[in-house]
């Protein structure tokens, strides 16, 4: 069994991220199994080295040990152009213009609002016709056209109730769903441990590995570690932050205690 934490250095680790860390721990070591960490860092606006620094320290205080090297994203753009071309090639990504509001104009009915998917407003196919001709252009957004991929899939996804999947982001040149399910193939990956926050995106991870033939790991999706007022921890709620319970004398024991294990 391999098992991965997988956090994006873009904050301090709080109780939900020490939460799903020992979770995925713990199952790889009652399996006698392999723990991995993974820095998610395709979004170069927001991650830090010091956050990353602080993120490796807090998890071996909390006793986590892993292989190194660490995988980082921001290594791993040629994989991720692997995969893009690929999938370019087979006349199954377009290229998307679109900014938010075009999206939120074009997808908005009278009465209901805007139709929401796992990835926010569903995307309601603006640049669906776009040409696919030509060599994979590299600076706009690409698309996944979910009705094209039907005949390769088993069990396809709706392009009205999910909208065609971003693959690759302007600015990035991928998106958390391609790096994730490439990433954790190419770590062999077998069962994959984070809340159930992610829960929606596991449909989209599954139809990709179907698509680009890599295996799927189990999933295991775990509560959400809420605050006081039942609301999720978000990575801005630096007052649960790991750092600031160690700074008050908190054992890794106690932290295991405050989140139920
Ligand atoms: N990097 C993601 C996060 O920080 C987690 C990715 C995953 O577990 O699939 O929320």
């Amino acid at each position: 069994m391999i098992t991965r934490f997988a956090p994006s250095p873009t904050g301090p680790l709080h109780l939900g991220h020490a939460f799903s860390a020992l979770t995925a721990w713990d199952l790889a070591q009652a399996a006698g199994g392999t723990f991995l960490l993974r820095i998610e860092d395709i979004d170069r606006s927001r991650a830090r080295p010091e956050w990353e620094a602080q993120i490796l320290d807090d998890l071996a205080w909390l006793g986590l040990r892993w292989p190194t090297p660490v995988m980082r994203q921001s290594d791993r753009q040629p994989a991720y152009d692997a995969a893009l071309d690929a999938l370019w090639d087979r006349g199954l990504l377009y290229p998307c213009t679109c900014n938010r509001r075009d999206i939120l104009e074009a997808a908005s009915a009278p009465q209901e609002g805007a139709p929401m998917g796992p990835d926010g407003v569903v995307y309601p196919g603006i640049c669906r016709t776009k040409p696919r001709t030509g060599p994979r252009p590299g600076d706009t957004a690409l698309r996944l056209d979910l009705a094209a991929c039907q005949p390769f899939v088993k069990t396809p996804l709706s392009a009205d109730k999910v909208g065609d999947v971003v693959l690759a982001r302007r600015d990035m040149g991928t998106s958390y769903h391609l790096s994730v399910v490439i990433d954790d193939a190419a770590q062999g990956v077998t069962d994959v441990v984070r809340g159930k926050d992610l829960a929606e995106a596991t449909p989209i991870h599954l139809f990709l590995q179907e698509l680009l033939d890599l295996p799927s790991p189990a999933y295991h999706h775990h509560r959400l570690i809420r605050d006081d007022s039942g609301k999720r921890l978000a990575k801005r709620d630096d007052a649960r932050a790991l750092s600031l319970y160690r700074a008050q004398g908190a054992t890794p024991r106690d932290i295991r205690a405050m989140v139920g294990l």
